[in-house]
């Protein structure tokens, strides 16, 4: 008679291999993955550092709905996936006071996974096509066969840096088993220019600590002016929120126009950002490099625009240069505190696939672990 697995775990990346080190190693487990290795975006993220968790997490880091959310970070918190990789031997460094990475690199952390995952069998190389469900057992067909099934997990990302394997093969099967998807966006990316903003190009190189306000947010962070457009942290986490339309940037965070006003000293010399930046802003502003005392009324208010300068995006830098995708596996049809289907008995879903996306800062691997330990209890 064919093999019936208990568990098959479908993608073998962050939230996979969780799942996969936490199971009960008597029940027999499965990974498919069609990379030719394990956890191939945890080796590159945090810039080979991996930041896997944040010292502060709550639900205004997601973008995600709150019960959702809340109810998976209050069983597994940061908290709890700190210590699980340090009571394993890693080493962390903190950066910008609350993102954890790993010290000696991500592979450190992806080791972990693998050496709690060392008894797992996984087939490489073999890529999902389909899956079907017959008599509760399912049926899941591959490149390389078909395997079964009493429980599906499945863990295949979002649709970012398909060069690392990311595919849409986790929103197929969960709308071939009725499921609502929210469109899917390229998120935590960079933004492209209107003809409008073509002057930023003159910029690329310059980093400013600027305030983006976004659907009702303000973002705090450095702006990155690059070739094709605008990117840096604040940018990318304003890519999450933003849907069309225009953001506010103030790129004079830390001035107040009307305190330069009596100084005999010229705009350039007074304002706290690179003069080459200076300069094409007051040439955007149609402004003379004058004496803050010579300025008129006309030329303050426009001088005033750098706080609450409208910029609207033509668009993103698109999913090959995206670290996640929004959008995803609509939350309302996800038990919360299994992560199993709540139309399909059995089937559960893991991290980036959902609805759910962070912040930058370690946030998103903090849910693919999290989501992972909540359906591995459900699993034993
Ligand atoms: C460059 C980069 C840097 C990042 N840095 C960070 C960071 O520092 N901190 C952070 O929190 N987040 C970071 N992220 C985001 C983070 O990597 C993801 O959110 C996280 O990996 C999601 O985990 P997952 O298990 O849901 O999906 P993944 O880790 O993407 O795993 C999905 C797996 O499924 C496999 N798969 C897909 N389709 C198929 C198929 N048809 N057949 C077989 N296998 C398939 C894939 O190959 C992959 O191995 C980064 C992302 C990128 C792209």
């Amino acid at each position: 008679m064919a093999k019936v697995y208990n568990n098959i775990i479908l993608g073998g990346g962050a939230s996979g291999l969780m799942l996969a080190a936490n199971l009960d190693k008597k029940k027999e487990t499965l990974i498919i993955e069609h990379n030719s290795k394990l956890g191939a975006k945890v080796l590159v993220s945090g810039g080979g550092r991996c930041n896997y968790t944040n010292r502060r997490v709550n639900s205004s880091n997601y973008l995600a709905k709150k019960d959702f959310i809340n109810s998976i970070l209050k069983s597994f918190s940061n908290r709890y996936i700190d210590n699980y990789f340090k009571r394993r031997g890693l080493d962390s460094v903190t950066k910008n006071s609350h993102e954890l990475f790993c010290k000696g690199g991500s592979k450190d952390l992806l080791d972990i996974l693998l050496k709690e995952t060392r008894d797992t069998e996984v087939k490489l190389n073999c890529k999902i096509l389909s899956v079907d469900k017959s008599k509760d057992i399912f049926f899941v067909k591959t490149s390389c066969g078909l395997y079964r099934a009493k429980n599906l997990v499945v863990a295949t990302g979002g649709l970012s840096f398909t060069k690392l394997g990311a595919s849409d093969i986790g929103y197929k099967i969960a709308k071939s088993f009725g499921h609502t998807i929210k469109t899917p966006s390229a998120a935590l990316v960079g933004f492209t220019l209107q003809p409008s903003e073509s002057f930023f190009k003159e910029l690329s190189g310059i980093s400013l600590d600027v305030v983006v306000k976004v659907e009702n947010r303000e973002l705090i962070g450095s702006l990155l002016f690059a070739h094709r457009g605008v990117t840096g942290p604040v940018i990318l986490n304003s890519s999450l929120y933003w849907q069309k339309g225009h953001l506010e940037i103030d790129f004079l965070p830390d001035i107040n126009i009307e305190t330069l006003l009596n100084s005999g000293k010229s705009i350039s010399n007074l304002l706290p950002i690179p003069k080459r930046a200076t300069k094409a802003f007051l040439d955007k502003l149609n402004l003379k490099d004058k004496s803050a005392k010579l300025l008129t009324k006309s030329d303050i208010s426009r001088l005033k625009e750098l706080k609450k300068y409208k910029f609207a995006p033509a668009g993103t830098f698109g999913y090959s240069k995206a670290e996640v995708t929004k959008g995803g596996i609509d939350v309302d049809e996800i038990e919360a505190l299994t992560l199993e289907s709540k139309k399909v008995k059995n089937l559960y879903f893991l991290g980036e696939v959902l609805d759910v996306t962070g912040e930058l800062g370690g946030y998103n691997f903090t849910f693919a672990f999290a989501s992972a330990l909540c359906c591995a209890k459900e699993l034993n």
